[in-house]
């Protein structure tokens, strides 16, 4: 995702310290205290402009989402976009999902989604996919027993990787789809990526994985 320098991301964020979590690992084991309403947890890496946030936090109001993205320009576009949709079930953290491990407790969140994530198709890269098994690892111990994840992806090299690495640590695949705007899903909340590709004609890849 391109973006330009923006010299006032830093006091942008401080002043929407209500939105954006400037020290997420301070907030571990209190994510729940953080929402008005006590309600299950979504979690969305790389969550980009904030397009499928705000528009899954209108469709579930009943879901609190916490959404990590890593760009600070970027996440700006984020932080603007929950407060122009005026949605108060939206959390964001800007940093790294490396450690996730320190942002959250064991057993904290319902779901997890990962759009469009980058692909890193080079092999000396692999640790970095975002399905790679050290990610999984993570996602284990910080959803609840039997927790989802759910993957949507144009790239059909990482759709096919995630899915070898999804079996290997033993998860189960409980959907698994070639082309998601084929099958014409209502509840589907498109992403900013998912929106330009599909515009393009390409096919959209889902996968929904859980945990054992
Ligand atoms: N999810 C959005 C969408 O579908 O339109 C954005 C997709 S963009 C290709 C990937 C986003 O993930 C970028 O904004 C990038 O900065 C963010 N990202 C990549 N790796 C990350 C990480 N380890 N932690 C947090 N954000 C990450």
């Amino acid at each position: 995702m391109r973006t330009r320098h923006k010299p006032w991301a830093d006091d942008y964020l401080k002043e929407n310290k209500h939105i954006v979590e400037l020290e997420p690992v301070s907030k571990h084991k209190r994510w729940k205290d953080n929402f008005s309403e006590a309600q299950p947890i979504h979690l969305e890496i790389g969550t980009g402009k904030g397009q499928f946030i705000c528009g899954m936090a209108k469709q579930y109001p009943n879901v609190n989402f916490v959404g990590i993205e890593v760009v600070k320009s970027i996440i700006v576009s984020a932080v603007q976009k929950v407060k122009d949709e005026d949605v108060n079930n939206v959390k964001l953290i800007n940093e790294d999902a490396k450690d996730l491990r320190e942002m959250f407790s064991e057993n904290e969140i319902d779901h997890i989604y990962l759009n469009f994530s980058d692909p890193w198709p080079k092999n000396r890269h692999e640790k970095r996919r975002l399905t790679y098994s050290t990610f999984l690892e993570q996602y284990k111990t910080i959803l609840k027993e039997n927790g989802k994840v759910t993957l949507k992806t144009d790239n059909q090299s990482l759709f096919e990787y995630s899915l070898v690495s999804f079996s290997n640590f033993g998860m189960v695949l409980e959907e698994v789809t070639l082309d998601l705007h084929e099958i014409e899903d209502s509840t589907n909340v498109m992403t900013e990526y998912e929106e330009k590709f599909s515009a393009k004609g390409q096919p959209i890849y889902r996968c929904v994985a859980r945990f054992v």
